[in-house]
């Protein structure tokens, strides 16, 4: 999967060497951004933009990247060297994510060629150093990789780092619709609106329950027909209520139509505001997320934009990413797992099995009808859980290493998708760091982005991140949360 859109490879070198020299790099840059281009680990094409050897010709491809949408992001590596003041003035107007691949043409040293002239020629070890320099004395967000380029490592970074750069574009456009506000009084789900938009680009706003619900009932019935019939292809039917099922997807194709239309990607609900509705929408909210549509139950605005965002930095690959939430543990000793659900809205992307449409009561909120849902397991594997909160001034995007394993319990009476997980070093001391960091009970749970792809993110973002894992000391992190909040208030 290769997409229109594109990463640019600039080298950086000077005059002094002579034209031989210039010339012999730019058909090495052109080789090596073809062949890293075609390379299966890198998701877009790398397209070799030029050497840079004077200050405006550096001022002159930055400006274009950060005018062309098409380039999500600029790659430099420094063939021989090259003096860093010519980067300044580039460096400092650059709006686009930015990598320094400190790698180097040759994989060996040349035992019986080497001499002066392969050393004029081949300088990326003091050379990329030199403008490795000038990116730390600016302070601006970059991400370093080192090896060569033929190597799966070093390519391997450059392409999680390639699809957090296309999710920091998509949020650049990122409208999320909130039908209805956040569940009253609860603190996780808020959080400073402008601030969001100044920091990622999200633009959150309001729409009626009520112009919903007139969407809903222009909604045909071969629409609805043929929804249905949408459904029948994709998921086993558990439950002769066709009703219900109809009824969810008069919903979905009446949200889709608000969402197309307004060009949000991403959307909330709240069971406590769904007047002139007869069931929370369910199958609905999980079949637009298995369509990459985000979605945040309870008005998660927060949850929901970065639902979107991971589908999107994962698209392509196999795993499955979606809302989701901690609702209950399993304790004994040596056996602790979390039982990851929410009511009704899980996406299927997550499935290990065929999901199963089926409808019950739902208790909570104003439902008249037995809402239909999904109801599956979610596959087995390694994933992540992420959580974004407000801090006050500053959003903290948190992400701990899990293992979802096949759940040890049938749970025949529960009636919606259910994912376990095991923590690591444990349970308690994973769940009390995720808790000291204040990290939400609803994550997007994924099994594509890996803590990598998320570090790269709030990095170019802006923000502050956190990684959870087995080897995270408990006293360290507290260290860090504390320095974290100095830090962050000074800025
Ligand atoms: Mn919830």
């Amino acid at each position: 999967m290769k997409r229109e859109k594109e990463f640019w490879f600039v080298v950086g070198s000077q005059f002094l060497y002579g034209n031989d020299v210039l010339d012999t790099i730019d058909k090495r840059a052109k080789e090596m951004a073809e062949w890293i281009s075609d390379n299966e680990l890198i998701p877009f094409p790398v397209v070799y933009k030029g050497t840079v050897k004077t200050v405006d010709e550096a001022v002159k491809i930055v400006k274009d990247a950060n005018y062309q949408e098409d380039c999500l992001g600029l790659i430099t590596w420094c063939h021989t060297f090259s003096p860093s003041k010519l980067w300044i003035n580039a460096l400092t107007a650059l709006q686009k994510p930015y990598c320094h691949f400190a790698t180097q043409y040759n994989e060996k040293i040349p035992d019986k060629e080497i001499d002066m002239d392969f050393m004029n020629l081949n300088q990326a070890a003091h050379g990329d150093r030199e403008h490795g320099f000038i990116g730390a004395r600016l302070r601006i967000p970059r991400k370093v990789i080192v090896g060569f380029w033929k190597n799966e490592k070093p390519l391997k970074e450059l392409g999680k780092w390639m699809r957090a750069a296309y999710g920091v574009a998509e949020c650049r456009n990122l409208k999320v619709c909130r039908f209805g506000d956040n569940m009253r009084d609860v603190a996780v789900t808020e959080g400073d609106k402008v601030e969001t938009q100044i920091k990622f680009g999200w633009q959150v706003n309001t729409w009626a329950v009520g112009d919903l619900v007139k969407e809903m009932n222009n909604v045909s019935d071969e629409e609805i027909e043929r929804q249905y019939k949408d459904y029948l292809s994709k998921y086993d039917v558990a439950t002769d209520n066709e009703e219900s099922i109809k009824y969810q997807a008069r919903e979905e194709i009446a949200i889709k139509k608000i969402l197309d239309r307004v060009g949000a990607k991403a959307f909330t609900n709240t069971f406590e505001d769904l007047y002139g509705m007869k069931q929370l929408p369910g199958l609905a909210s999980q079949d637009l997320m298995a369509q990459g549509y985000g979605f945040g139950a309870e008005g998660d605005w927060k949850v929901s934009a970065l639902t979107h965002v991971v589908k999107v930095m994962t698209e392509g690959m196999s795993g499955g990413t979606s809302m989701m939430e901690d609702y209950t543990y399993n304790l004994p000793v040596d056996e602790e797992y979390s039982l990851g659900a929410h009511m009704l809205e899980v996406c299927p992307s997550l499935a290990g099995d065929k999901p199963r449409i089926e409808t019950h009561h739902l208790g909570i909120g104003m439902n008249e009808d037995d809402p239909a849902r999904l109801v599956f397991e979610g596959k087995a594997g390694k994933a992540t859980v992420a959580s974004l909160i407000d801090m006050g001034g500053r959003m903290r995007l948190i992400v701990q290493d899990i293992e979802v394993v096949k759940p040890i319990y049938e749970m025949p009476n529960l009636p919606v998708a259910r994912v376990m997980w095991k923590l690591k070093p444990d349970l308690p001391t994973a769940v009390k760091m995720w808790i000291l960091c204040g990290g939400a009970h609803h994550t997007v749970l994924s099994y594509d982005a890996d803590a990598d792809m998320y570090e790269d993110f709030a990095e170019m973002m802006g923000i502050e991140f956190v990684h959870l894992n087995g080897d995270t000391d408990i006293s360290d992190l507290k260290l860090q949360l504390m320095l974290s909040d100095f830090a962050w208030k000074l800025r």
